[in-house]
């Protein structure tokens, strides 16, 4: 059961449990793969080579790229190029013989496609555009005897141009004041500039036109000034109408397939067999595309570097930052608990101290007397100790109690008042604590009595203690304040632990305690101002016979044993009782 249930549960709830759940993994799998999926699907349906009809492409007389055979059907550089490459992608296509143009045919749906389209800014509007595949460079050519130089100085004069739509629209644009003359070819251009007909004259350079202007007769000799035209390089594309949705998808794959064309050499061949030179503009404007291409790369990966550059000095900065807020929070948290410490402490030794004399209390007793007990007991569990050279070794292994009671207190209390009678408490600790050693303890035992528990001591010398301590109450009065002066003697009880040397566990110190209290009672008893101390009458352990009527456990064992009372004197002293 158990074994099951970690199986079915993450081990604890981190990221890196839950990553390794194998559900989850495959979860994560099956998500990928069918993304993948589902993209590459999407991929294929929106290829042009699965288009549901041909793609219509239109083409005109457009000399030197386009031309409409006698028979209305299409021929030219740009047509055979276009026609490979769509072919080569398996696009469906026929051509449609569109002789008002571009621009009318695409923007009313008429055609799909146009095999070469100057990309001029005005045209996005209303077609779609591929990235180009050809470039040409326009110039301003006159006559070297001409006073034309610049584009300003054709006003009022005639210029000859190209009649198609983009050459026309560019003509318009350069020569605003100039009379245009269009012509049907860019070498019939070139023919009446050199032949005096105009002024001037808007050549198209590129390789294509080139080829028709290198050997005509009527300008052999004739000595030509060029103006390259602000701007005057243009890209064409395939133009795509708006009106097929998937007309833009199809030139983007035309132009693509040209690209490679060009690499592979197959454009070099045809604008060989048109004009027997194998050099082209497309090599160029792939080039210069992907060029610019790269650009845009390497713009968008160093946008993503600085980003992440950003990113990783923020994450920095709020990891220095929770560093920091962490040390403070230590460091908070080591004083905070270096003040409980000190508060338990303190609270500790409350609980330990009598709060009127300072002195230790009886939960304090508890805590201390154990190990006392303990350590005197291990010293009498020695071997032979009888043996000479233990009692030397160990001549101090005696626990004493004395049980210290104030002599006729209350009267005190009864005649100065409570508040005096804790002046004379605090003072009579005081006497009792000088006269002990530094080894011993001192408790605050109940109202007006104090527990002395003197160790390491000797029996033998217990009464020593005893006297000095009722020396210390009789030798002068007690100050209890407003010039109030007493003298106040006290009874001492003492009893000694181990009870029995011979047999030191046989007696619990509390028993001995009540001994002592005994030794009190009895001390009172024969007039106070005295200490009594009770040892065993015998070395062995012997108990009395328990009387009858004590036998349901009523008499404690320190009851029963037979003791031998040793009494002394306090100092003789005049006390007022
Ligand atoms: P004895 O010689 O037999 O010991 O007589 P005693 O008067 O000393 O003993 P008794 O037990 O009759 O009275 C003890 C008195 O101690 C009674 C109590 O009011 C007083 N007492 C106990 N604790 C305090 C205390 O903290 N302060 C003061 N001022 N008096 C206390
Ligand atoms: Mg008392
Ligand atoms: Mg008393």
């Amino acid at each position: 059961m158990e074994t099951h249930s970690k199986e079915t549960k993450p081990a604890s709830g981190t990221v890196a449990h839950f990553c390794r759940d194998w559900r989850v993994q495959i979860s994560a799998w099956l998500l990928i793969c069918l993304s993948l999926a589902g993209g590459w699907m999407l991929l294929r349906l929106r290829d042009p080579a699965r288009a549901s009809r041909p793609f219509r492409i239109g083409f005109q007389q457009s000399p030197p790229y386009q031309y409409v055979a006698a028979n209305g059907t299409p021929a030219g550089p740009a047509v055979e190029i276009v026609a490979e490459a769509a072919r080569r992608r398996h696009i469906p296509f026929e051509w449609i013989l569109s002789p008002e143009g571009p621009e009318p045919n695409l923007k009313s749906g008429k055609v799909d496609l146009w095999p070469l389209l100057a990309d001029l800014p005005e045209r996005h509007k209303f077609l779609y555009i591929s990235h180009p595949w050809l470039t040409n460079s326009f110039w301003l050519a006159t006559l070297e005897t001409s006073d034309i130089s610049t584009p300003k100085d054709t006003v009022g004069r005639s210029v000859l141009h190209l009649n198609v739509s983009a050459t026309n629209r560019l003509a318009q644009a350069y020569f605003p004041g100039a009379r245009l003359v269009p012509q049907p070819t860019n070498i019939a251009a070139m023919e009446g500039l050199c032949s005096g007909k105009a002024d001037a004259a808007m050549i198209g350079g590129s390789n294509a036109d080139a080829a028709g202007l290198r050997d005509l007769p009527v300008c052999r000799g004739a000595h030509m000034k060029f103006y390259p035209l602000p701007n005057g390089i243009v890209n064409y594309g395939i133009g795509a109408s708006f009106q097929r949705p998937d007309a833009s998808r199809a030139a983007d794959a035309i132009r693509e397939e040209i690209g490679k064309m060009s690499r592979d050499g197959t454009v070099s061949a045809v604008y060989f067999r048109w004009f027997k030179d194998p050099s082209n503009d497309t090599s160029v404007i792939y080039y210069l595309t992907e060029a610019q291409q790269r650009n845009l790369y390497l713009l968008v990966g160093l946008c993503a570097l600085t980003l992440l550059l950003v990113l990783f000095g923020w994450q920095t900065f709020r990891l220095r930052d929770a560093r920091s807020a962490a040390d403070r929070l230590n460091s908070n948290l080591k004083e905070a608990s270096a003040e409980l410490a000190a508060a338990n402490l303190e609270l500790k030794e409350a609980s330990l101290t009598d709060p009127l004399t300072r002195l230790h209390n009886r939960r304090f007793f508890q805590v201390m007397i154990e190990a006392e007990v303990t350590q005197s007991l291990r010293q009498y569990s020695e071997p032979s100790q009888d043996n000479f050279e233990m009692r030397v070794n160990f001549p101090n292994r005696d626990i004493v109690f004395y049980i210290v009671d104030i002599d006729h207190f209350k009267n005190v209390n009864d005649i100065y008042g409570h508040p005096r009678g804790d002046v004379l408490l605090i003072e009579a600790a005081q006497r009792i604590n000088a006269a002990m050693r530094k080894s011993d303890t001192l408790i605050r035992w109940g109202g007006e009595e104090f527990l002395v528990v003197s160790f390491p001591t000797e029996r033998g010398k217990a009464e020593t203690l005893a006297q000095r301590i009722m020396s210390s109450f009789s030798e002068r009065s007690f100050n209890l304040g407003d010039s109030i002066h007493i003298h106040k003697t006290c009874s001492v009880g003492w009893a000694p632990f181990p009870w029995f040397v011979r047999e030191p566990t046989a007696l619990d110190y509390d028993e001995v305690l009540k001994l002592a209290d005994r030794a009190l009672y009895m001390a009172k008893e024969s007039g106070r101002n005295c200490a009594v101390g009770l040892i065993p009458a015998s070395v062995e352990a012997e108990y009395n016979p328990a009387p009858a009527e004590a036998t349901n456990g009523r008499l404690s064992e320190s009851d029963r044993v037979a003791v031998q009372s040793i009494h002394t004197a306090g100092p003789a002293v005049e006390v007022l009782n």
